[in-house]
């Protein structure tokens, strides 16, 4: 899945793994700056991988291996963060290449952590929920033992194929441990909100993938370059992979008017030129177990096929790998929004790049989640709700600025105005407002980084990034 063959031009062919092609992205990139070699080499090596393998008591008394990992790719900011996963396909070189992304995509959005990320090597459902439990807490346990684990240490959230729940045990196994109990909530986030979450991470990846989709569009000139109006209004989106971030795009895409015409799960794809309703479509899976034979809709059963369907915006959600060099010449789409991680191989990328596609990449696009994690992360450390200090102060502030007009003005504002406008925040409130504006200002950032340099948009966002680290190290020095 992560590998890519290349036919070099000697005719011999190679295998270029995944780690080395986020390094490949790089090395574009670096050109671009002009730090010494030295320090670029450091930025980009990954500096600590943890394999780990345990024994798992299995439901009907038999004992399997499981194998996992934990790679910490920068400690230049720390504590290092990044997702766990659990999928069939995990491997060193997955982790380390996803912790490298972990690294410049919180360089990129200005959240400071280094880049990590963890994954345990099983397929989620050929295990009882009571055999994931022991398999998430044993992992816990092996990360705390190496110190691979801790708020100001090393930060896990959820990632492909885990959710709040794997984070809730992941908490109570570090809690039976911890000597420091005050800041024991902000070892992992992604939680549920009773257990230390916050309001808005669940939905966040899904949400700053449609807010960095409205502001890519929003941009007239690069629209007019691609053929499009300016604007998500009608745009015709294909969605691969409806888990949590695929799910949570395009329903923000949708309410953001945005049309989805195709939608890919593992099962297969459904095409309806027309637009396809989410929501539906999901009630429609949870009935039949399938989201095929939805009314309305033409089966694809090979589902990657859907990528190749006529679309203004695709958008793989599911795993990396899934626009290689032998589909990327059929990809149709003018805009990809990377809301996979490495869903386009480097070679891919050459190729759809060249085909004139604005790709939106993982590195930020997907970073929402990181940066949701961070407000977390941070409502952990300081024990208190966002908003529960200001919402009410806030209120009558606008209620006393309210009645001062009515007074003023010698007239009444209609109730529903007057409800409207004495609002203080809500947590959900002050989350969705904090990344709204860091998916804003990071797109902007990059667009300019792209104009100076006459680059795509993924070279353009590492440029940023490494610069960002580069400063990091050079303004901290290296010890000893
Ligand atoms: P998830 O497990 O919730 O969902 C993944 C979905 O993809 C599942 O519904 C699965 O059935 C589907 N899928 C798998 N293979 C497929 C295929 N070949 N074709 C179509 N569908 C397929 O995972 P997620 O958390 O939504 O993560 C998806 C991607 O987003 C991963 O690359 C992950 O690294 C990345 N990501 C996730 C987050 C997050 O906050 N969860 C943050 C940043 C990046």
């Amino acid at each position: 899945m992560s590998t890519e063959t290349t036919i070099k031009t000697d005719g011999a062919v190679a295998h270029v793994k995944f780690f080395e092609q986020v390094n490949r992205m790089f090395d574009k990139a670096a050109i671009h700056t002009d730090h010494p070699a030295g320090l670029l080499d450091q930025i980009k090596i990954c500096n600590s991988v943890y394999h780990i393998e345990f024994p798992l008591k299995r439901d009907d008394g038999s004992i399997t291996v499981i194998r996992a990992f934990r790679a910490e790719h920068s400690q230049h900011k720390q504590p290092t963060k990044g997702g766990i996963r659990y999928a069939d396909n995990v491997n060193e070189d997955e982790v380390m290449a996803l912790a490298a992304l972990m690294t410049y995509k919180c360089a990129i959005v200005d959240v400071p952590f280094g880049g990590a990320k963890g994954g345990i090597k099983i397929n989620r459902r050929n295990f009882s929920e009571a055999e994931l439990e022991r398999i998430t807490r044993r992992y816990t346990y092996e990360l705390i033992r190496k110190n691979f684990i801790g708020p100001g240490v090393d930060v896990p959230a959820p990632d492909y194929g885990t959710g709040p729940h794997e984070m809730a045990w992941i908490l109570d196994t570090y809690n039976s441990f911890s000597d420091n109990p005050l800041d024991a909530l902000a070892c992992v986030t992604g939680k549920p909100v009773g257990q230390g979450g916050v309001r808005g991470r669940t939905e966040a990846t899904g949400r700053g993938v449609y807010f960095g989709i409205r502001e890519a569009c929003d941009i007239a000139e690069d629209m007019q370059e691609l053929g499009l109006t300016p604007g998500l209004e009608g745009k015709r989106v294909i969605i691969q992979g409806l888990g949590n971030v695929g799910y949570h795009a395009a329903k923000f895409i949708q309410e953001g008017g945005g049309v989805l015409v195709a939608l890919a799960e593992y099962e297969g794809a459904i095409h309806n030129p027309d637009g396809l309703d989410i929501e539906a479509v999901l009630k429609h899976r949870r009935s039949t177990g399938s989201i095929l034979d939805f009314p309305g809709a033409t089966n694809i059963p090979n589902s990657a096929e859907a990528l190749e369907l006529d679309c203004d915006i695709l958008v793989p959600a599911a795993l990396e790998g899934q626009i290689r060099r032998d589909n990327a010449p059929r990809i149709q789409a003018k805009i990809v929004a990377e809301a996979a991680n490495g869903p386009v191989t480097a070679d891919a990328d050459s190729i759809l790049n060249e085909k004139g596609v604005l790709i939106i990449p993982d590195v930020y696009i997907n970073a929402g989640g990181v940066t949701v994690s961070y407000f977390e992360w941070l409502r952990n450390l300081s024990h208190v709700r966002f908003g529960r200090m200001s919402k009410r102060f806030e209120e009558s502030s606008a209620e006393r600025i309210m009645r001062a007009v009515e007074n003023l003005s010698g007239r009444q504002f209609p109730r529903h105005i007057f409800d409207q406008t004495v609002h203080g925040a809500s947590e959900e409130d002050l989350v969705n407002s904090g990344l709204e504006e860091t998916m804003i200002y990071a797109y902007n950032e990059i667009h300019e980084e792209r104009k100076k340099h006459d680059v795509d948009l993924r070279t353009a966002a590492f440029i940023s990034s490494i610069n960002k680290v580069a400063k990091s190290y050079l303004e901290m020095g290296i010890f000893p």
